[in-house]
């Protein structure tokens, strides 16, 4: 996935390949600069604008795919902060994650007991969506546009609900149980002067932090006008 970001020193704009293969980005501006970059998005901050870019072009097909991603990794971000946050360590956790690591109904049964455990709340996710993702992403079925705002509303409800609970801004949630915690160690090792750290507003993040009474219909429709996420992703 292509992100664009500009140098801190400069402001020129550079391209950046995505992937999750790396975790700290080299780059070398025309002047002279060259830094180390870290993406600080949570993959399900990342997978969430996806949604609404796609969304805004007309793919809903694809919307409901990325959203529904984006609510998958968002359990395992919860999964990881919980455990993290009552005392196990990282990498004990992902051991125990590669047994879950590819079937999400373990994943969302493991969420639903620690999450349980941990607040005396159920969060179920709504049978009608399961349904809803299912039929598009199983058997082909092309969403109307009405359909896909009304799932990507009910997914972002829902992350925003918990995250409300779990009371933590995503960055320091992320700090806590993502690879950029390694990463923001290798990066400070490799080239302490030319750190450097890609925190680009998302959809989510803005809305928990700015727009706090606004809903989700009013933080879209902003979104749709002044492209913030297109300055992103381009
Ligand atoms: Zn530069």
């Amino acid at each position: 996935m292509k992100v664009f970001f500009r140098c801190i020193i400069c402001g020129e704009k550079h391209e950046l390949e995505y992937s999750d293969h790396d975790d700290v980005y080299m780059y070398d501006c025309s002047c002279g600069h060259n830094s180390n970059l870290l993406v600080q998005k949570e993959k399900f901050e990342l997978l969430y604008d996806m949604g609404i870019i796609c969304i805004k072009k007309g793919f809903y097909k694809e919307a409901v795919s990325d959203l529904a991603s984006s609510l998958e990794r968002f359990l395992e971000y919860v999964i990881r902060y919980i455990l993290i946050d009552t005392g196990k360590q990282y990498d004990d956790i992902s051991k125990v994650w590669k047994s879950v690591k590819n079937q999400s109904e373990r994943q969302y049964g493991a969420f639903l007991y620690l999450f349980f455990n941990q607040f005396d709340e159920i969060k179920n996710i709504n049978e009608k969506q399961v349904k809803f993702r299912n039929s598009v992403i199983h058997q082909g079925t092309f969403p109307t546009e009405s359909e896909t705002k009304e799932y990507a509303k009910y997914v972002f409800n829902y992350i925003t609900d918990i995250l409300n609970i779990l009371d933590v801004e995503i960055v320091e949630g992320g700090l806590k149980v993502s690879k950029l915690f390694k990463a923001q160690k290798i990066i400070y090792e490799q080239n302490p002067l030319h750190a450097e750290y890609n925190r680009h507003v998302s959809f989510i993040d803005i809305i928990r932090k700015s727009y706090k009474n606004m809903d989700f219909e009013s933080i879209y429709d902003t979104f749709y006008q002044d492209n913030t996420l297109d300055v992103y992703y381009g």
